[in-house]
């Protein structure tokens, strides 16, 4: 007998749960598959010390607060992974944990809807909504090979200090992962480089209020397309209450920081010459926030403290006005590298013609150009705001909806009246 469900999704991070919450909510039939655990990638892909980027009050679902932690505190990752099990089960989302799809396709002609493969046998589903996360694979430049005799880990298998060997560390990337890693490194004592591309880095805090709370009430979450330029990633941190990222005063506790790294060759790595305009450009975010908050503050005439400080930049240090290009990782003592460069989806487990020439999934807002078929927790599937814990609870509403929305067109049984005829 094969199993049969209106809605399947695949995935129980916090993108499957709220799908669930939303589909019980419409009335729709569904089951949950998750390979692993519920929440499994805040409990074992991620560092130790990792908390959440937002404050308590704003990374979670409506429905539930955190109970034990203040609404200002940054959760730590076990508790945010307890938060999404909890949540589960206060919705009785009908989860099956070690339940592994290993392929999707189209149900055989004359069939509505697909089949998915599974370890525990086929499960034939009108709808299917792949959440399977955004932060599947983690991708390392081909620059420096295997051979080199360095330590090479991605951000993803980075757990703590004591893991990498004696020396000193490079941490290529200036997102979340490499800027908190590298202090934490910093903080351990450990000698550091910090190869530092394009990025954003709002304040932690600004006029009394979180940055969480400056994009949302700016509606810089709700942005709908990501800015046209090259692709930046974003410096913030929870770790030890917060605070706003500043590559220079990391620079002034004794890091070293680099251009975008570029090529390896002979034990030498080079550098772009782009360290200054990246620290420029990011400094243009940086106080861009701070000018559209006084501005909304000056407009609503919110009694808000001012906070002059925020805008004092320190002077750059002696490696951003004389860059390194170029470094031999022997004589710099480097012996391990930490490639916080992002991650790739999967999706070739899907058997569907649904993904445009680069591999990425063909959709809007979520509904892919196959129909029947939903993504949630795509990066900017809706707003910038879609991969992050709150955004991603408002986009399985918009999906739960359009399945709704789709089940009452197959529900029309067509008039019981003849049509009069029109001659
Ligand atoms: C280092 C890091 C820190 C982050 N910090 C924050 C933060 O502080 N705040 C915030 O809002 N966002 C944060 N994010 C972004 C985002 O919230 C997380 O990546 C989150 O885990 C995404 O949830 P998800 O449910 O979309 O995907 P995932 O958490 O990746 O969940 C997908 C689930 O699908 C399962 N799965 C995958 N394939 C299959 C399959 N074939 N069959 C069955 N199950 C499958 C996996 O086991 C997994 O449990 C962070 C991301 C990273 C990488």
């Amino acid at each position: 007998m094969v199993e049969k469900i209106a809605a399947l999704v695949i995935g129980a991070g916090q993108a499957g749960v709220a799908m669930s919450e939303h589909l019980s909510k419409n009335g729709i039939p569904h089951l949950v598959l998750e390979r692993n655990r519920i929440a499994e990638r805040w409990r074992t892909s991620r560092w130790d010390s990792l908390v959440a980027n937002g404050p308590a009050w704003h990374d979670r679902f409506p429905g539930m607060e955190f109970f034990s932690f203040s609404p200002d505190a940054f959760v730590p990752k076990d508790n945010v992974a307890e938060y999404f099990e909890a949540y589960a089960k206060m919705i009785h989302a009908p989860i099956r944990c070690g339940a592994e799809v290993k392929e999707v396709r189209r149900n055989i002609a004359g069939r509505p809807g697909f089949v998915a493969e599974t370890s525990e046998g086929p499960i034939e589903a009108e709808y299917v909504v792949v959440a399977t996360g955004a932060f599947q694979c983690p991708v390392i430049p081909n620059l420096v090979p295997q051979t080199a005799g360095i330590t090479q880990i991605h951000s993803e298998s980075y757990r703590n200090p004591g893991q990498l060997p004696e020396g000193a560390t490079l941490v290529v990337g200036s997102g979340s992962s490499g800027v908190q890693i590298a202090e934490e490194l910093l903080r351990a004592g450990r000698r550091v480089y910090l190869s530092v591309g394009p990025h954003d880095r709002p304040p932690r805090r600004y006029r009394g209020r979180d940055f969480v709370w400056w994009l949302g009430v700016l509606n810089k979450w709700d942005a709908e397309a990501p800015p046209a330029t090259e692709h930046v990633t974003i410096a913030v941190s929870g770790a030890h209450g917060g605070h706003t990222i500043d590559f220079r005063r990391l620079s002034e506790r004794g890091l070293t920081l680099l251009g975008r790294t570029e090529a390896f060759n002979d034990g030498v790595l080079t550098f772009a010459p782009d360290l200054s305009k990246n620290l420029a450009n990011g400094d243009k975010n940086y106080l861009s926030v701070l000018d559209e908050a006084d501005a909304y503050i000056a407009r609503n005439g919110l009694h808000l403290p001012e906070d002059s400080e925020a805008r004092e930049i320190p002077a750059d240090p002696e490696c951003v006005t004389h860059p390194i290009l170029h470094l031999n990782m022997r004589d710099a003592g480097i012996t391990s590298i930490i490639w916080a460069t992002g991650f790739a989806a999967d999706f070739s487990w899907l058997k569907l013609a649904t993904f445009n020439e680069t591999g990425a999934p063909k959709h809007q807002r979520g509904v892919a150009a196959e129909p029947g078929l939903y993504f949630l927790g795509l990066p900017w599937q809706s707003r910038r705001g879609s991969s992050f814990i709150w955004g991603v609870w408002h986009d399985a509403k918009f999906l739960a909806d359009h399945i709704t929305k789709q089940r009452g067109y197959l529900a029309y049984a067509g008039s019981a009246q003849p049509t009069p005829d029109a001659t």
